[in-house]
């Protein structure tokens, strides 16, 4: 039996028209002799009846603090509702199919309420269905914990559920359907001229896809690497190839080598928030790095951007964590200067190690456009920028351009 795992995003799904556009990816497939499973998320986005965000404002404009348990009851819905009316629209065109739960389905995850990692995978359900030649359509972005507490992924986590299942299930690949026409330089709906990537490696798009490039899930693609499982992400919309996302060794075979990239792509986060704390004046300096990192890992909030001086210490959190990173700090009995409104632009590629003058480049481009820096930070895979949110899209831009991405 040769499988694939097939998953649609919201936006592929939300009318009758896409979803139809959808069975018909499916059903080609199964034509082409694969056993199929079918991975959903939600029905469309923000505003839509169903979709993921409408869920949430229906509960939290009640209870702004919803206990994360019942929200991910709440949030559970969204996928079945969406896998259910996915499975009618199959059903009217003459196939057989079944809806699995992510529990049914055997994605058994950790306890961490809306942020859930997978732990392992029981398909035991799902080949026995696959091998009763039904398409078997699973709602993404849920499992369930070991004690029956039902739990989400996280956004995106669609993408992981597809993913954890082509490992259990030793799928031929994964194919990850969306809006676009695969895995761009950068985000389309920022740089018109992005240009589609035709093969790349794990390695360079977890990196891209930790950046911000959220055309992935970075987890997908980690748990797909782990069995070398083959992704390919395409658009729903037509028959373009869209990007194979593959390891190294299978990459060297195909037209582009990737040692010849030195940027893969360029990626931004909005909605960040910069914090100085100015450490001069504290009497107990020693520890106190380490006493800041640990208050903030205790109350759960990811910091990023950090840069340690004799003087002072500057991170980032994300804007919603900023309000409660800044009252942390003050009980800790420190000051702190709080510049919300910032957002981090990174150049992506896993060859620029050691090649010199990237850094260099950046700084260039950014400063043609008056783009004003307010951070740097690099790696031998990233290079990350933080500018004010204004001016987020200029930069992406004047990237993009100066490495000749498009
Ligand atoms: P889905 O509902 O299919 O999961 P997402 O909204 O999660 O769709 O992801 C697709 C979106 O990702 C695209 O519409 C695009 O705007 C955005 N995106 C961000 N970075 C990239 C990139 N590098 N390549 C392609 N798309 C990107
Ligand atoms: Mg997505």
């Amino acid at each position: 039996m040769k499988i694939i795992v097939q998953k649609f995003g919201g936006s592929s799904l939300s009318t009758q028209e896409k979803r139809l556009q959808a069975a018909n990816k499916v059903i080609a497939a199964k034509k082409d002799g694969y056993a199929i499973v079918v991975v959903v998320s939600a029905m469309g986005r923000t505003g839509d009846p169903y979709a993921t965000d409408t869920l949430i404002n229906l509960v939290k404009n009640i209870n702004r603090d919803i206990n994360p348990r019942e929200l991910d009851l709440l949030l559970n819905c969204g996928e079945i509702i969406s896998a259910v009316v996915f499975c009618q629209v199959i059903s009217n065109l003459g196939y057989e199919a079944i809806v699995l739960t992510g529990a049914q389905a055997g994605i058994i995850t950790d306890n961490s309420f809306t942020e859930a990692r997978i732990l392992k995978v029981n398909p035991e359900k799902v080949f026995k269905n696959l091998k009763d030649n039904k398409i078997v359509i699973v709602a993404g972005f849920q499992g369930i914990t070991h004690d029956g507490e039902l739990t989400t992924l996280g956004r995106g986590g669609s993408d992981t559920t597809a993913a954890a299942l082509g490992v259990a299930l030793d799928a031929q690949f994964v194919e990850i359907f969306t809006d676009v026409d695969g895995i761009k330089t950068a985000d389309p709906r920022i740089v018109k001229d992005a240009k589609t990537l035709d093969v790349v490696t794990y390695n360079e798009i977890c990196h891209l896809a930790h950046q911000g490039a959220k055309v992935i899930h970075p987890r997908a693609v980690e748990i797909a690497m782990q069995k070398n499982i083959p992704l390919r992400v395409r658009s729903t919309f037509n028959d373009a190839p869209g990007t194979l996302v593959t390891n190294h060794s299978d990459m060297q075979n195909s037209v582009e080598i990737s040692s010849d990239r030195l940027i893969t792509g360029i990626a931004h986060v909005p909605r960040i928030t910069q914090l100085k704390i100015p450490t001069k004046n504290y009497k107990d300096i020693k520890g106190l790095e380490l006493k800041i990192f640990r208050s903030m890992a205790l109350s759960n909030i990811s910091i990023d951007f950090i840069n340690v001086h004799p003087d002072q210490v500057i991170f980032t959190v994300r804007d919603d964590d900023a309000e409660k990173a800044e009252q942390i700090i003050n009980n800790l009995g420190l000051e702190v200067e709080v510049l919300p409104g910032c957002a981090k632009v990174s150049a992506v590629g896993a060859n620029m190690a050691g090649v010199p003058g990237v850094m260099a480049k950046i700084v260039e481009a950014l400063t043609e456009e008056n783009i004003q820096i307010l951070q740097t930070a690099d790696s031998h895979t990233t290079i990350w920028c933080l500018v004010k949110k204004e001016d987020m899209e200029k930069a992406v831009i004047a990237l993009h351009r100066k490495f000749n991405l498009s």
